[in-house]
């Protein structure tokens, strides 16, 4: 079980990391990833439908 110095790989390009900007391999796919990161904050598919659940009206209620 000796595989040497353990390489973490750049999750944007998996190139290798540099030890700077790690787990990134540069600070530009640094800035991808935390561009990815917001962007998957502000849109939380379907986060809303199950809390504000509004009690809808039956069908044959006219
Ligand atoms: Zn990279």
């Amino acid at each position: 079980m000796s595989q040497g110095p353990a390489t973490t790989r750049c999750p944007i390009c998996g190139k290798a990391a540099a030890p700077e900007t790690r787990p990134f391999c540069s600070p530009h796919c640094a800035d991808v990833d935390l561009g990815r990161w917001l962007i998957g904050h502000y849109r939380i598919p379907g986060s809303r439908s199950d809390r504000d659940e509004e009690p809808q009206p039956p069908p044959d209620a006219a």
